[in-house]
């Protein structure tokens, strides 16, 4: 059958079967939304067991010590914790809150890394007193520590963020340079307060060639860090792990091509003849992309065979040579398969042009991550009792609630071959990676989405909407 709603050049979601199971009931759907408003970020842990393994089994080939750590910042539900302590990962925190509710939650300290960009007293004041490595990001922060500690505690466990000095990796604004540090570390009074255990990067994009490259420089960091009587366990490159939302290849390059042959302000696939950051300035950052060849484990296969220049080792062997343990920290990754959004149609109309919209009780804070636009189609539920004989082909956009003419929830233009009325269901597929997180707000006194969690036909509300979370 084909799909009740596509885009106009269709981008067709790769859906769990949990996700399948929930589409296709729509009298659950209408009462999850009206249980808990519209829309609902609905969740299903259990796809984060297999991106696990993926990436764990890549790693037993090569038989190198690795850890996950769940890059918190990407879902906020404590039942993402929960499932990634379960699976024996742990979980990379960015703020104050994210480590307190994970401490309150009973991740183990060992299991918990700080890598927030700035960093609040409280929270450097939290992570020493509950000894957690912090990822170090500068010199300032060093110093508002040192203010915190005392030389005949127990040293406080750091990593420290490399900035590589690669000229084949971009600038970045995150960590120093290997030399930036070991300067630094030369001349503070007290190097014996900090304990520096490990080294940390985290790169823009999904290049594994850059990863590999940067894996290097950090072990030559850690020898370095070795002669001045550091013990380094580990390296820890960060997230960017590929994933892939779209499993049909043409359909993603082939819309590229077609959007760049749209006149301009032809609105037959994007909203204003939007390119969707294809051109201009921030190109390389505003495309995220949906469909990737190389995902988690044979992403990570060719990163651990990767060579050095003088070709005598691969990377995996240079790990295992100095005993030190591969961390990463995959956001969007692991929670591959773990989310989706609900929402409610609340009005079809006409722009006054002719111009066709759906609106949705939603904004687009709530399914949109730092790109320009979230590229994979939605999923049509009908389910209202209306019109439900009386409809016929739609095409048109989606736009939200909030009081802006640019208030698009997605910015392609979308097909309903059968229609669509006020009270169906239009479903946004895995959303649980940012896109229901990570921007969301509550502007115009909205009311953030509620999140649940789904066990078969029964949703329950996950903590961090419960009164008072995590205190
Ligand atoms: C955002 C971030 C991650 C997660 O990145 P993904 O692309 O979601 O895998 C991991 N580590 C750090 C330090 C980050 O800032």
């Amino acid at each position: 059958m084909p799909p009740l709603m596509h885009g106009t050049l269709p981008m067709t979601a790769r859906l769990e079967p949990w996700m399948e199971s929930l589409v296709q009931d729509p009298e659950l759907c209408k009462e999850l939304l009206s249980d808990y408003g519209s829309p609902l970020n609905v969740h299903d842990y259990s796809s984060m067991a297999r991106n696990v393994a993926e990436l764990r089994d890549a790693a037993a080939v090569h038989d190198i010590d690795f850890q996950i750590y769940l890059a918190r910042k990407a879902n906020k539900t404590l039942g993402a914790i929960d499932k990634a302590v379960a699976e024996g990962c742990g979980v990379d925190v960015a703020s104050f809150n994210e480590l307190d509710q994970c401490l309150r939650r009973g991740v183990s300290p060992e299991s918990l890394i700080v890598t927030a960009a700035v960093k609040s007293r409280a929270l450097l004041k939290l992570a020493v007193e509950n000894d957690v490595v912090l990822s170090l990001d500068n010199t300032d922060e060093v110093m508002d520590l040192l203010e915190l500690t005392t030389s005949d505690g127990t040293p406080v466990p750091v990593a420290l963020r490399l900035a590589s000095s690669n000229a084949a990796i971009a600038p970045t604004r995150f960590g120093l340079s290997a030399q930036q540090w070991l300067d630094f570390f030369a001349q503070i009074h007290s190097p014996e307060v900090f304990s520096i255990v490990g080294v940390h990067f985290h790169l823009n994009g999904y290049s594994g060639e850059q990863r590999a490259l940067v894996l290097q420089e950090s072990l030559e960091f850690a020898d370095a860090l070795a002669q001045l009587g550091h013990k380094v366990k580990f390296v820890d490159m960060g997230g960017g792990i590929p994933m892939s939302y779209l499993d049909d290849s043409q359909q993603w390059s082939g819309f590229w091509e077609a959007l760049a042959e749209v006149p301009e302000g032809d609105e037959s696939l994007t909203w204003k003849s939007d390119r969707l950051g294809a051109t201009g300035p921030q190109a390389s950052t505003a495309l995220y992309p949906y469909h990737q060849e190389l995902i988690r484990g044979p992403w990570l296969e060719k990163i651990l065979i990767a060579r050095g220049a003088d070709g005598s080792q691969t990377v995996g062997q240079m790990l295992n040579a100095r005993g030190i343990q591969l961390r990463c920290e995959p956001g969007r990754s692991l929670l591959d398969g773990c989310g989706l959004t609900l929402s409610e149609v609340a009005f079809t109309k006409e722009r006054n042009d002719g111009v066709s919209l759906v609106g949705l009780h939603m904004n687009r804070t709530q399914c949109r991550s730092t790109a320009a636009d979230f590229l994979v189609d939605p999923i049509l539920i009908k389910a209202s009792g209306r019109h439900a004989n009386d409809r016929s082909p739609y095409s048109g956009f989606l736009v939200g609630a909030y009081c802006i003419e640019e208030e698009l929830i997605l910015r392609r233009r979308f097909e309903f071959p059968q229609g669509v009325a006020k009270g169906d269901v239009v479903a946004f597929p895995n959303t649980g990676g940012y896109l229901m997180h990570i921007i969301e707000s509550a502007s115009h006194q909205l009311p953030l989405a509620k999140n649940v969690v789904l066990d078969g036909a029964n949703a329950s509300l996950d903590d961090i909407d419960q009164v008072g979370a995590g205190h």
